[in-house]
C-alpha cells in the first residue's frame, strides 16, 4: 500500500463518519518492532504470520501478526535521521501501541560481551554537545564538551534535567516489564538493564568511550535508539531499545554480525510478553 492510498483511506473514513455513517470497529492498535539493517529485521519478519510489506518513501514495513496480534516490523535504515523519519512515519500511519528499537551496538562497559543484552531502561544522545570557546590555535578537547539539550522548553516538562548532566530517554515500565520476563529464558549471553548511547559516529578511541561510560553511564553504542526514542516521546508512544552487543572495542570483542539474530530473537519474546499484558 502507497502512502497516497493510506491518507485516501484516512480521508474516506474521516468523510463517512462526517456523514453519519457509523466507523467501522476499530482495529487493535499494532506494535512497531525497528531494527536498521536487513540482516537486523529479517528474522523478526519470519517470525510475522501473513506479512505484507508496505513502503513509505524509502521506508519499509512488514504488517503481520503474532500471537494474533497486529507487528509491524520496521526497516529504520541507519543512523539518527533515518530512525527518526522511520519512527515518525510509523507514528502517523499506524498508531501503534508501543514501539521496540532493537539491533547490533558496540560495548562501552567491558564487562559486556558479543550476546550480551542491553535492557535500554535509558537512551541518551551521545552527539549532541557545546563546546566551549577556545580561540584560533588551541586545539580541540572533546573531554570538555558539555551535553546540549535537544528538546525545546516546551517540551521539557516532567523529567526537567537540573542536575543531571545529559537528557535521557526512559523506557516505557510495561514494556520494561516485558523485557524482564523474555530475559528469564534467554540463554546465549547475559541480560542486563542499562543505558543505550546513540549517534552518528561509530567511536573506536577508548579514552572517549570511556569518557561516555564514566560520565553518562553508557553500557554500549549504536546509531538509532535515542533519535526513536525522541520521536516516539513526541507522540506519547511507550517506547524502549533493547540491543544486542555485537562488538566491544573495550575488551577486544570482534565484530560478530550473527549476533543480531540474538537480538531479534530475544525481541520476538519481549514483544509475546507485551501481548500478553495488553490481553490482560
Ligand atoms: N555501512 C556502514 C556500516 C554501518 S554499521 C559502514 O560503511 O561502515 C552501523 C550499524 O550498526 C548502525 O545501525 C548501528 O546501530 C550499529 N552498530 C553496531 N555496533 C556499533 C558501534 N560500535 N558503534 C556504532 N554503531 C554500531
Amino acid at each position: 500500500m502507497s502512502i497516497s492510498t493510506v491518507v485516501k483511506a484516512g480521508l474516506c473514513c474521516a468523510t463517512l463518519m462526517g456523514a453519519g455513517v457509523a466507523a467501522a470497529a476499530p482495529q487493535q492498535a499494532p506494535i512497531v518492532v525497528q531494527g536498521a539493517m536487513s540482516s537486523e529485521i529479517d528474522t523478526l519478519i519470519k517470525q510475522l504470520k501473513d506479512a505484507k510489506p508496505m513502503t513509505i518513501g524509502k521506508w519499509q514495513f512488514w504488517q503481520g501478526q503474532l500471537d494474533g496480534y497486529p507487528v509491524i516490523v520496521s526497516k529504520t535504515d541507519i543512523g539518527m535521521e533515518n530512525a527518526s523519519a522511520a519512527t515518525a512515519l510509523a507514528a502517523a500511519t499506524f498508531h501503534p501501541v508501543a514501539i521496540i528499537n532493537q539491533g547490533t551496538a558496540g560495548g562501552h562497559d567491558p564487562e559486556l560481551h558479543n550476546y550480551d543484552i542491553v535492557i535500554g531502561k535509558e537512551s541518551i544522545n551521545i552527539g549532541s554537545f557545546k563546546t566551549p570557546f577556545k580561540a584560533r590555535g588551541e586545539g580541540t578537547h572533546a573531554d570538555t564538551w558539555a551535553p546540549m539539550d535537544l528538546l525545546t522548553e516546551e517540551e521539557d516538562t516532567s523529567d526537567k534535567i537540573v542536575d543531571k548532566p545529559m537528557r535521557a530517554f526512559p523506557a516505557d515500565t510495561g514494556l520494561l516489564k516485558a523485557a524482564h520476563r523474555a530475559a528469564e529464558h534467554y540463554s546465549r549471553g547475559k541480560v542486563v538493564d542499562g543505558v543505550i548511547a546513540s549517534s552518528d559516529v561509530w567511536n573506536n578511541e577508548l579514552d572517549r568511550i570511556a569518557l561516555f561510560h564514566q560520565q553518562y553511564g553508557s553500557s554500549m553504542e549504536e546509531m538509532e535508539t535515542a533519535a526513536a526514542a525522541q520521536i516516539a516521546r513526541g507522540f506519547n508512544i511507550p517506547f524502549m531499545g533493547v540491543r544486542v552487543i555485537t562488538n566491544n572495542a573495550t575488551n577486544g570483542s570482534q565484530f560478530e554480525p550473527a549476533t543480531s539474530e540474538a537480538s531479534q530473537l530475544f525481541t520476538t519474546d519481549i514483544v509475546k510478553a507485551y501481548i500478553h499484558q495488553l490481553k490482560r
